[in-house]
């Protein structure tokens, strides 16, 4: 193993995980500390560019092109002062403060990075979460997660394919052959099955002519819960699935999946139903390597600990944020949900409390705030529930609006790293781009 890198005597924060929350933190923490020489940043993340998250569903449909959003973790380290080590973190050893990575590989297998440890003063756990099945048979085997840039990627390729077969193929579509199966009826499963709604027609309409839309496509939105979009206010639930039957959307509520087959999904009450392409969207837990991490305390679903401050329980030099932490705060029987927007305010509040921990100075608590759920349904239309707007109320807003505000979410999170005038400037390119080529990827 080759040895620990060698540092200069500066404070070392160490993030891993390059995400909504862990791409923000090292930005900001290396404009404000690593410029000036004041501590050494560094990430870790196994991956060599970072997408945000929630655009996935739109890379899985085909709406969006995964070039024109990725952030070159190598490039992004050199202009904001942070260094960038890539590799899979597979342990923590706190009593000689190591991070330890795995040896990276090529497509072809030839190692590129040794395993090899990373040393901090301050860590900050905030490596998400990836897609929980809850032991269901069959989901490991024939479905896909939408976890990473790779796995929407792998869809969308397998979608387009299974389009151009049944245009090629000498007999008639068969019952099953184009259908899409979603299950879990959270955001990002909804989301998925309004989009896929909308580029499979559109994908069929560029002359994939022997493939009738209203005969042979399919989406199936499959729910456990009494509705779908379970953790949002009964209103916004309902209107969503007022606009998903209206389209065309076959959704299924009360329906528990027993087991995912190479040829479609067996539900408890006996039925089936055939698909070529499963979703797994039901479920979120921490990565399984973080289970015990360095003697931490976690949770039955691998998330660490962490007190008002972010800090892990047993150990004030770790922090966790984003989906890999576990915080409930004083007044609150429910933990911070596993969303952007936590992720985002946690990043903003540790830039400023590192410092102070630095400094030696006291921390304040970190207050979330839960500024409502907005659900996007492509371009058929955005919902949503804006909390504590007029008089404490939440307000329920829809069209345009509801899409800005979709939107700004995603724009406060690209201000964070690029700052005003280049996400102005990338956004104005992409608006251009979206002129000269074809609304769906094809390929
Ligand atoms: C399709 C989809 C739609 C969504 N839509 C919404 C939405 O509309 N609104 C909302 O609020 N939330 C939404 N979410 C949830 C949101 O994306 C997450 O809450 C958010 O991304 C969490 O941020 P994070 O930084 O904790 O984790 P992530 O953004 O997932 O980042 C984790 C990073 O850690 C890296 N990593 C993981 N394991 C390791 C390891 N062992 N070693 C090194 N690096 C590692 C990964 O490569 C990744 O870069 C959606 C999620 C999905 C999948």
């Amino acid at each position: 193993m080759v040895p620990a890198e060698k540092e200069s005597g500066l404070h070392r924060i160490v993030v891993v995980g390059g995400g909504a929350a862990g791409l923000q933190l090292v930005t900001q923490l290396g404009d404000k500390l690593g410029r000036k020489g004041k501590a050494h940043v560094t990430l870790v993340d196994r991956a060599r560019t970072h997408i945000w998250k929630p655009l996935l569903h739109e890379v899985a449909a085909g709406s969006l092109d995964i070039g024109h959003h990725a952030v070159d973790y190598l490039h992004h380290a050199h202009q904001h002062h942070f260094r960038y080590r890539i590799g899979q973190m597979i342990g923590l050893d706190r009593a000689t403060r190591t991070v330890q990575l795995a040896a990276s590989h090529d497509a072809e297998g030839r190692e590129v990075t040794p395993e090899r440890t990373v040393p901090y003063d301050t860590l900050v756990m905030a490596v998400g979460s990836t897609t929980n099945d809850f032991g269901t048979p069959g989901v490991a085997e024939h479905a896909i997660a939408l976890d990473t840039q790779a796995q929407a990627v792998r869809f969308h390729q397998r979608l387009v394919n299974a389009m151009l077969r049944a245009h090629t193929q000498t007999g008639p579509v068969r019952p099953g052959q184009l259908h899409v199966t979603v299950i879990g009826a959270g955001a990002t499963g909804t989301e998925l099955a309004a989009e896929l709604h909308r580029t499979l027609r559109h994908v069929v309409g560029t002359g994939l002519d022997r493939i009738d839309p209203d005969k042979d496509l399919k989406i199936t939105l499959v729910e456990a819960a009494d509705r779908i979009l379970p953790a949002v206010p009964h209103r916004l639930s309902a209107e969503v699935m007022a606009l998903l039957t209206k389209i065309g959307v076959e959704v299924r509520v009360r329906a528990r999946v027993t087991e995912v087959r190479a040829d479609g999904v067996a539900l408890a009450d006996g039925a089936f139903i055939p698909s070529e392409l499963v979703v797994w969207a039901a479920g979120v837990k921490a990565p399984p390597f973080l289970h015990d991490i360095g003697g931490l305390e976690t949770t039955r679903t691998n998330q660490l600990v962490v007190t008002p401050t972010l800090q892990t329980t047993r150990d004030p030099d770790i922090f966790a944020i984003g989906d890999c932490a576990y915080l409930v705060e004083a007044g609150s029987d429910t933990p911070v949900p596993p969303r952007a927007q936590a992720a985002h305010q946690q990043a903003t509040y540790l830039v400023k409390q590192i410092p102070a921990k630095m400094a030696g100075r006291p921390l304040t608590p970190f207050r979330y705030r839960d500024f409502g759920s907005l659900v996007s349904l492509g371009e058929y239309s955005t919902v949503g529930s804006l909390m504590g707007f007029i008089q404490g109320k939440n307000m329920f807003i829809a069209g345009l609006f509801a899409r800005l505000m979709y939107r700004s979410l995603y724009k406060m999170h690209e201000r964070a790293l690029h700052g005003t005038v280049k996400t102005a400037l990338d956004a104005a390119a992409r608006a251009l781009t979206r002129r000269t080529e074809p609304r769906v990827k094809l390929h």
